[in-house]
Order: structure tokens, then C-alpha cells, then sequence
């Protein structure tokens, strides 16, 4: 079922409800899809990839994209993106930076902005007003489970989408998850790969022909946030990857993958951020020495 988008009434963002506020996925498709240009000056409220694609797309339809806000210190959004659609066309990055009012009472006439605190509140004295005739929201997704919830289906608290193994089973017989619903993913290209693996194996348990063993657990530990699938058995005969997202910014580090306080693999990274997604490939020839559980953290090289 994918995501949906976190909108205007999920962040509070006080002041007037104008016309030209969007949600970043609205304006996309009145713009690319309906050939409507949503405004001429415009503000991005968040820095996701979606937010740094709609700041492109709206300076090559002709607007003036101001700025691009974000209340945390760095991007949540791929490199590739900041470079190639906010560097390259020189549109500002504010970080630490939130919109604390909305201008204009029929229409969208500017925006308030504050630079924030680490506890992400405003700090009295830096307000800034920027005018502009449309913001565009892009605040993040929210893996869309209403109808996985009502199935039964266990969701991780921290990926907010079901609890999978590798094959993309989740807990209820039958029922298979994968792309954004079971976590945001950074590419669209490893939502298809995840589809895949979800189709064959959907398609082998209708033939009666998913052989599903017992699991392991995987276990995200120091630096890491969430590691997806949550459960792995060992008894596959498929290499499996490991998709997960640090919590920070590191470089220099490797992530260590253990069982039972055994290395199984090591992997150095020069840059790990937590807007791109990490990957590690377990080859089923290392599947021998996993006894338990499988962590994995960010450690010193
Ligand atoms: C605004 C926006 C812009 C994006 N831009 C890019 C981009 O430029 N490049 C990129 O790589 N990725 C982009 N992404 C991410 C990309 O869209 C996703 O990674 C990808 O579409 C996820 O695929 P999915 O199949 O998991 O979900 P989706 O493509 O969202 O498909 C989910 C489908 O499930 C349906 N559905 C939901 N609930 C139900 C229900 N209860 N019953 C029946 N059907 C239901 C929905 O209608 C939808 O058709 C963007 C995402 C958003 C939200």
C-alpha cells in the first residue's frame, strides 16, 4: 500500500490556511501530470528527496524556488539530490531552520522563518520573513498500514510497516509486504527489487512450495535505527540483504554484523547517512556460523 505524506495539520504550522499550500506529491502531479503551475514564488519546507526534486522540477518550470527548509542540522535527503537539484541551480539549504508562520489569508503571501535550537525549538530573535506565493511540504512519509492493522499484521514500532522475514511473509499466513509500506525506502530501484522477492515467494506459498523454517531475529544495535526484514532464516538457500538506516552521520566506520558475539562480516564505509539506506548482503556460504540472533552496529574502524 506505500506511503502516504505527513501534511500541514500533522507539523502545526500556525497562521492562516491559504490557498498555495501543498503537499510536495499534490504539486507533482498538477504540475507534471495536469500542467499546472503551482506557484511562481516558493518555499520547500523539508529536505527529503522529494522536497529537492519538487525544488528542481518548479525552477525548471520557471518559478523562483527561495529557499529549502529543514528543521534538522543536515539534509534527509540522497547527496546526488542536494547536488544535482539544489547546488546546481543555487537554491539556498537552511538547515536547523522551521517555518513558524504562514502569511496571507486567500492566498499565501510569505513565510516566517526561525532557526532552531537542538531541541528543534524557535530561537527568539532570529525571524526571518521570506515572501513567496506557495510552500510546498515535504515532511516525510508515513508507510500507509491501515489495512495490514486490521489483517492483524504485527508492525515494527520503528519502521511503522509489518514485521517481515526474507521472504516478505509477515506474521499472518498468506500475506506478504514490501516497498514502502514496510519501510520508507531512499530508491524506488530497491522497492522493485524487494517486490520481486515478495511475487516469488507469494507465488511459491500458493504452490504450497514456501518452505519456512525456523528464524532468527535481527537486531539493530549501536548507530543503527531499523533493520529490514526483521527475521531471517538461515536454512534459505538465497543470499539475503540486510536494508537498514544509521542514526547519524558517520565516517570512517564500519558496520560489524555479529551472531552470538561472533563477526560474521565487516563492512568499512567512508560516509553513512541516515537518508540513504545501507545494504548488506549475507551470503548464504556464511550462513554456517550464524547461531542466533544477528546484530548489527556501527563501530571504529
Ligand atoms: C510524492 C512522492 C514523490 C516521489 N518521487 C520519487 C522520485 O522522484 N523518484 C523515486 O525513485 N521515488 C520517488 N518516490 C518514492 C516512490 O514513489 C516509492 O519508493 C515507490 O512508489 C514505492 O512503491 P510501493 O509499491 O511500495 O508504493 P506505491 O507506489 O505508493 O503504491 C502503493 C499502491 O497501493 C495502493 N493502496 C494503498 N492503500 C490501499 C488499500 N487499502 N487498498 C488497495 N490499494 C491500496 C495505492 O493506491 C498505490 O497504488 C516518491 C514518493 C512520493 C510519495
Amino acid at each position: 500500500m506505500g506511503c502516504r505524506e505527513r501534511t500541514r495539520g500533522a507539523i502545526d504550522i500556525p497562521g492562516y490556511r491559504p490557498s498555495g499550500v501543498y503537499n510536495a506529491g499534490a504539486a507533482q502531479r498538477l504540475s507534471n501530470m495536469e500542467g499546472y503551475m503551482v506557484g511562481k514564488e516558493v518555499v520547500i519546507y523539508g529536505s527529503g528527496d522529494i522536497g529537492l526534486i519538487m525544488a528542481r522540477r518548479m525552477t525548471l518550470e520557471g518559478a523562483k524556488v527561495k529557499a529549502v527548509v529543514e528543521v534538522n542540522p543536515h539534509s534527509s535527503g540522497l547527496t546526488r539530490n542536494i547536488v544535482q537539484c539544489l547546488n546546481d541551480f543555487n537554491i539556498p539549504l537552511m538547515l536547523s531552520t522551521g517555518i513558524s508562520y504562514i502569511h496571507g489569508k486567500q492566498r499565501v503571501e510569505g513565510v516566517t522563518l526561525s532557526k532552531l535550537d537542538e531541541n528543534r525549538r524557535p530561537i527568539e530573535g532570529t525571524e526571518e520573513f521570506i515572501k513567496c506565493d506557495s510552500v510546498l511540504l515535504s515532511v516525510g512519509l508515513i508507510p500507509e498500514n491501515e489495512l495490514s492493522v486490521e489483517a492483524g499484521v504485527k508492525l515494527d514500532i520503528k519502521t511503522s510497516g509489518p514485521i517481515v522475514n526474507n521472504s516478505m511473509i509477515t506474521n499472518i499466513d498468506g500475506v506478504f509486504a514490501c516497498g514502502n509500506v514496510v519501510h520508507v525506502h531512499d530508491l524506488v530501484d530497491f522497492v522493485t527489487k524487494e517486490s520481486r522477492i515478495a511475487g516469488k515467494n507469494a507465488a511459491l506459498y500458493s504452490l504450497n512450495k514456501l518452505i519456512q523454517n525456523d528464524t532468527v531475529s535481527t537486531i539493530a544495535n549501536d548507530g543503527i535505527s531499523y533493520i529490514v526484514p526483521q527475521n531471517i532464516d538461515t536454512k534459505c538457500e538465497e543470499d539475503i540483504n540486510l536494508f537498514m538506516r544509521v542514526r547519524a552521520i558517520y565516517k570512517n566506520k564500519k558496520l560489524v554484523v555479529r551472531s552470538n558475539d561472533k563477526v560474521i562480516l565487516e563492512k568499512k564505509r567512508l560516509h553513512m547517512i541516515p537518508s540513504e539506506m545501507e545494504n548488506i548482503k549475507i551470503s548464504k556460504d556464511l550462513f554456517k556460523d550464524i547461531t542466533g540472533n544477528i546484530t548489527v552496529s556501527v563501530e571504529e574502524v
